[in-house]
């Protein structure tokens, strides 16, 4: 084709793909390994302290009987025929533009540019899928959604390419009274109105175990207590720790037994009392 076809604008794309094309050789065509995705469920407690686990992970491992050639072993490997070697090829189309250029992967040998005699192991994939085992340190602090990166774990590259890495996505098992904001624990006591008049020490469920809580004399239904550092260690700051918040609530009785009512009543009236003689 002569100077004179190349007036569209069109142009520099033809001929960057045929300088691509020059340039690469296919022969040497590395290709990463894929990244891969584990999902890890952990229970409230584990995200919170950090665990060593082992997980199983599924992936696409280096053939050892072709060491990832792909190639039979003793067998020659030759340069594909279809392609001359280039992994791909060019088609010419004329139209009313000009004329364009379609690179496409050579079809005879997947792009490699090589015919090789396969490897009754994988192929000719140069790779086979091994499950493996790996020791997994979960750091104190993760929650849902957590991603841990665990480099060159994934799936091997092919012709040299480096591994993918592999991720693991946190998820974690909500426990039953304890509730979790962010560095936060929360939870919700009750306690009797009696209780709540008087003050008391109760005994509150935490991550470390059971606590005493002491709650002031007078408190208002709803009021949030805190229990300092009793709660989620920090991300990779595992020595600081966020707080547990204890929401209060006040139980008043639906019913009172005989004893009781005279009680309150007697309460009412003296009450009333103090309200008439105009004490305080
Ligand atoms: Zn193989
Ligand atoms: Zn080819």
């Amino acid at each position: 084709m002569g100077m004179g076809d190349f007036t569209n604008p069109f142009d520099l794309f033809s001929s960057l793909f045929d300088m691509d094309i020059g340039n690469r050789g296919a022969r040497n065509m590395a290709a990463d390994g894929e990244d891969l995705i584990f999902n890890l469920s952990l229970t409230f407690k584990e995200a919170i302290f950090g665990v060593e686990k082992e997980i199983e992970v599924s992936r696409l491992d280096c053939c050892t009987t072709c060491d990832g050639s792909g190639a039979k072993p003793g067998t020659n490997t030759t340069t594909c025929t279809a392609c001359g070697g280039q992994g791909q090829v060019v088609s010419s189309a004329r139209t009313p533009l000009g004329v364009f250029q379609h690179v496409m992967t050579c079809s005879a040998c997947s792009g490699t540019g090589e015919k090789l005699t396969p490897c009754n192991t994988c192929g000719g994939e140069g790779r086979v899928r091994k499950s493996k085992r790996i020791s997994l340190k979960v750091p104190a602090g993760v929650d849902s959604g957590s991603r841990l990166r665990v480099r060159s774990e994934g799936n091997a590259g092919r012709r040299g390419g480096m591994p993918g890495d592999l991720f693991v996505v946190i998820k974690v098992i909500p426990d039953s009274v304890l509730k979790r904001d962010g560095v936060n624990i929360l939870y919700t006591c009750k306690i009797s109105y009696v209780d709540a008049i008087l003050g008391t020490i109760v005994k509150v469920p935490t991550v470390d175990g059971m606590a005493d809580l002491k709650i002031p004399a007078g408190i208002q239904p709803g009021t949030t207590l805190v229990m300092a550092k009793k709660g989620v260690p920090l991300l990779n700051k595992s020595n600081m720790r966020g707080d547990q918040l204890v929401r209060v609530k006040v139980e008043i009785p639906r019913q009172l037994g005989d004893k009781e009512r005279k009680l309150v009543e007697e309460l009412a009236n003296l009450k009333k009392t103090k309200t008439l003689n105009g004490r305080r």
